[in-house]
């Protein structure tokens, strides 16, 4: 799921203080499963942005709405209720959902509320961890199931630095040495065959190297 938090309140005011009617949107998506996108996210950003000392000229009139998914834009076309009198839309999605009203709605600024941080998983209560990268070539079959892309520090793809120490990254002690972690797994899996296979170079023209990427179904 994506992962996102919400960015300071002192950052969301400037950025809707010139405008007097402002329709805050929840997404119901991955935003909501992190309590950053959904519903009752948008009611208690609605009231933290009230306060009046956080604006020059006093709050702007806020009307509060949640919608299922902003990254679905027939769906946008289809159910969302813009009240025409707005000034401008306060969006609690993610980049994309952000970017997919911005191609829907065509006559109101679209401003983000959140800051979107990675591809992540719960780990434990109230904390996400970020899994993947999403770099368009996946070699978690090779590595033990665990990315060496996103959880290690230097993206090593053939074995460790040799800087980890008690199981912990050289760069970050506070994180696991990512390749300890990928050799535990392939020792336990009875795998560690696939430890001496070397993969080849990454072919990062997958990742974001050529701008955009796109995704056509059926391939
Ligand atoms: S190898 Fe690439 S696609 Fe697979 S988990 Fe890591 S970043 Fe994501
Ligand atoms: S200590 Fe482990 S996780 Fe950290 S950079 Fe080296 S191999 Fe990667």
């Amino acid at each position: 799921m994506i992962v996102g938090t919400l960015k300071p309140i002192e950052e969301i005011a400037d950025s809707i203080s010139e405008f007097r009617k402002v329709l805050i949107i929840g997404c119901g998506g991955c935003v909501s499963v992190c309590l950053t996108g959904g519903e009752k996210a948008a009611d208690g950003l609605a009231l933290d942005l009230g306060h009046a000392g956080l604006y020059e000229n006093g709050p702007p009139e806020f009307i509060v709405k949640n919608f299922l998914r902003q990254c679905e834009p027939d769906l946008m076309r289809a159910y969302l209720d813009i009240p025409q009198d707005v000034d401008a839309i306060l969006s609690l999605a993610c980049g994309a959902g952000v970017q997919t009203m911005v191609d829907v709605v065509k006559d109101k600024p679209i401003i983000p509320a959140i800051n979107t941080s990675f591809l992540g998983a719960l780990e434990a209560p109230g904390v996400w961890k970020e899994k993947c990268q999403g770099c368009g070539h996946c070699v978690l079959f090779y590595t033990g199931g665990i990315c060496p892309i996103t959880r290690c520090a230097k993206k090593l793809m053939n074995g460790p630095c040799g800087g980890s120490r008690n199981g912990r990254c050289e760069i970050n002690p506070e994180v696991d040495c990512a390749w300890q972690l990928i050799i535990d797994r392939l020792k336990a899996l009875g795998r560690l065959d696939d430890y001496e296979k070397i993969l080849p170079p990454k072919d990062w023209s997958k990742d974001r190297g050529m701008g955009p990427r796109s995704m056509v179904f059926p391939a």
